[in-house]
């Protein structure tokens, strides 16, 4: 059963022309195979550090700490090799390419993750199926990557990726809120297709909106770098009432 372990991460990223802040000031965080878990926090607190440095992101550099993935170390792979690892980072390719249909695009990630190239019409056959199955229209594997998506169609072509890949963990980083309730749907359908597999999800949201149809089996409070507190699906429902203030006071941040 797959494992992604994090240990007392730090990160900086570089400002200024010679300056280093550090952002994430000691994480550590367990995913298994099968579990759900939803990190949380106010803005600016490092929940999308948290993500790049994991996706090798260069602007974000580990200073100490470990991220292991099944005991192998991920932070000495290059970002092809995590993805053939089993991880998938949904910010890895937010670029536009004009001329880059969906479907070249996902017949490369599929063929670099399974290390071979599917076969055109099995693979024609899955795409078809993984489309149908979050009601996406076929005319969008004609559509140029990423060129004039709107936020659902991104979510929506970042859970098509999922369904493809089936990686062994997932994070996720849902920093778009721009999400149309249909769209929300769609795309918590398909988390929680992966949720109930064997895929460990982590779900990063500053909303606690699409937690009302995924279910995380933890709950984690993100701020001032660090995680300040766990809890089940209740400690979704006590931010949404509550707000961050009480763990922000407690970061100092
Ligand atoms: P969140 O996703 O929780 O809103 P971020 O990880 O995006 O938080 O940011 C955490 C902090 O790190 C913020 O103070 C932000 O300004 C800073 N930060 C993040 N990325 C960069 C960057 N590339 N350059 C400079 N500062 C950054
Ligand atoms: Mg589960
Ligand atoms: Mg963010």
């Amino acid at each position: 059963m797959a494992t992604l372990e994090i240990r007392d991460l730090h990160v900086s990223v570089g400002v200024g022309s010679d300056g280093t802040k550090e952002i994430l000031r000691g994480v550590d965080l367990t995913v298994k195979a099968g579990e759900t878990h939803a990190i949380m926090g106010p803005n600016g607190s490092g929940k999308s550090t948290l993500a790049y440095a994991i996706a090798g992101h260069p602007k974000y550099e580990v200073t100490s700490g470990s991220v292991t993935l099944d005991g192998e170390d991920v932070l000495a792979m290059s970002v092809d090799e995590r993805a053939r690892a089993g991880l998938f980072l949904a910010m890895q390719y937010p670029v536009e390419v004009p001329g880059v249909s969906v479907s070249n695009f996902l017949r490369s990630a599929v063929t670099a993750v399974r290390g071979e190239a599917p076969k055109l019409r099995q693979f024609s056959k899955e795409m078809k199926e993984a489309m149908d199955a979050l009601a996406i229209d076929p005319a969008f594997g004609q559509r140029s990557l990423n060129e004039g998506f709107s936020g659902g169609e991104k979510k929506r072509h970042e859970i098509l990726q999922l369904e493809l890949l089936k990686p062994k963990v997932a994070i996720l980083d849902e920093t778009d809120s721009g999400l149309d309730v249909d769209a929300l749907k769609v795309v918590s359908e398909g988390i929680n297709r992966f949720a109930s597999g064997d895929t460990g999800v982590l779900l990063i949201t500053h909303y606690t909106r699409i937690l009302r149809y995924v279910k995380p089996d933890f709950v984690h409070v993100f701020a001032g770098g660090r995680l300040v507190a766990e809890g089940g699906p209740e400690l979704a429902d006590e931010l949404e009432e509550e707000g961050y203030e009480k763990y922000t006071a407690k970061a100092g941040a």
